[in-house]
């Protein structure tokens, strides 16, 4: 797993030049979302003179969370929040609990919300939250007690107008739950529409845990049809098995296809004949980790990118397919479920390798579309079935990936470029639409 550099602190910004921390530091997130966005901009026509504006967040904001725990000491923790573009409406985006949550890759993990919400053309801006910390290190007390302040201190610039968190790496519904209560403790006014991603009974949506999941697949699907990779006879390898890899999985071995190794934090593990995932599913929700199952062989963490796989999908964290080993892949194709986990550099390599690659913003682009509708539920307080949730999920899918690839064929670009000529078109003809204010 990466290890994100700290995050640099402001310089006094000058007249022109971006000021240091918004800069492509080496290769942190942010750096290479700066280099996504400049690979984009000679497609962008008369907007690209608007382009400056996605190359600085609209509004960045670090906390300070203490709280007590339960040996009667004060920690304190950092958070963040950051609001990267709101031009096509309220930011939205996750809040991910993690030992390496850095201010420069909220920044980036932002702005890629902003590009996923236009490319699959849901009414939000982008938006991510985070605190550094390890989540496992806490008991459930002090867990909901740093959730609970860290929603207070973010209280001033989220609200279901203004900025809709969701659940992203380590948090859940019931950390959803205790935002939406505390957010609405503190307005005086239950505000279900606050976040997404919460339990059934909060005002959740049927079938938001595995939009994310469901999406990769669909996208998946639609991609392995365009260059006749038969998907129930594919040999699939994820990275990550939580709400996004293990759900991807799930659907991949129902459609037929042979699931031959998952690596998660604990381990990887491999069988050659396709793996039981049902059974993989229940031996982690017991354990916590895919280490330790029986009914595999154990393989060593880095030969993980030597399996003799059609399509790897990359579910877990940023910088996993790197300039390292991108040359090692077998896949045909590789499906981002995770935001940012593959380098600029990498993705040079497996395009000149001629391994496709479908990007995160769009392949995990299903558990956003599904809080849309959450929102659009809560406002409305009338619940929709789970048949049509999923129906109008796959549309979304299949029509934003179907306008994306068009877009490639006739630009003749990487589906990623693709994707941010699509997301960054729509967010800048807002932008011109509405104007500078004053
Ligand atoms: N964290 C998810 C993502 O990266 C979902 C965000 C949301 O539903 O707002 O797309």
């Amino acid at each position: 797993m990466p290890h994100t550099s700290a995050p640099n602190f402001p310089d006094s910004p000058t007249a022109h030049a971006l000021p240091s921390y918004l800069q492509a530091d080496h290769l942190g997130p942010w750096g290479i979302y700066l280099q996504q966005v400049d690979r984009v901009i000679p497609y962008l026509g008369p907007l690209a003179r608007w382009a400056e504006t996605l190359k600085r967040p609209k509004r960045a904001l670090i906390v300070d969370v203490p709280i007590h725990l339960d040996n009667g000491t004060v920690a304190h923790f950092e958070g963040y929040r950051v609001q990267h573009n709101t031009s096509r409406g309220p930011g939205k985006g996750g809040v991910r609990f993690h030992q390496d949550v850095t201010l420069s890759e909220v920044m980036a993990l932002s702005a890629w919300m902003s590009v996923k919400n236009a490319a699959v053309n849901v009414p939000f801006g982008g938006a991510k939250g985070g605190i550094r910390v390890n989540p496992k290190t806490l008991s459930l007390g002090e867990l909901e007690r740093m959730t609970r302040r860290y929603t207070s201190e973010i209280g001033i610039i989220i609200g279901p107008n203004k900025d809709i968190p969701a659940p992203d790496v380590n948090t859940n519904e019931q950390t959803m739950a205790w935002m939406m209560d505390t957010y609405s403790m503190n307005e005086g006014a239950t505000s279900t529409g606050v976040v997404t991603g919460k339990p059934l009974d909060l005002g959740g949506s049927l079938g938001r845990r595995e939009a994310t999941g469901r999406g990769v697949f669909t996208v998946g699907a639609e991609a392995a049809r365009h260059i006749g990779l038969d998907i129930a006879s594919a040999r699939v390898a994820v990275q990550g098995f939580g709400n996004v890899g293990g759900i991807a999985a799930k659907m991949f071995a129902q459609a037929g296809a042979k699931v031959v190794a998952v690596q998660d934090h604990g381990g990887t593990v491999m069988k050659e004949s396709g793996l039981d995932v049902p059974a993989l599913l229940s031996h982690v929700a017991h354990t916590g980790s895919v280490a330790g199952f029986t009914e595999a062989q154990a393989l060593p963490d880095d030969a993980f990118w030597d399996v003799r796989c059609d399509i790897l999908i990359p579910a877990a964290l940023e910088q996993q397919i790197t300039a390292a080993n991108a040359h090692r892949i077998q896949a045909r194709m590789v499906i981002e479920g995770a935001n940012g986990p593959t380098t600029p550099e990498a993705d040079d390599i497996l395009q000149a390798r001629n391994v496709l690659v479908l990007p995160d913003v769009i392949a995990n682009a299903g558990g956003v579309t599904v809080s849309y509708f959450e929102w659009v539920q809560d406002f409305s307080s009338f619940f929709w079935s789970e048949d049509d949730i999923n129906a109008r999920l796959t549309r979304i899918m299949k029509e934003a990936f179907a306008a994306i690839w068009q877009v490639a064929t006739d630009h003749q670009v990487t589906l990623r470029t693709a994707t941010f000529i699509v997301g960054c078109t729509r967010i800048l003809h807002s932008r011109e639409l509405r104007g500078l204010y004053p």
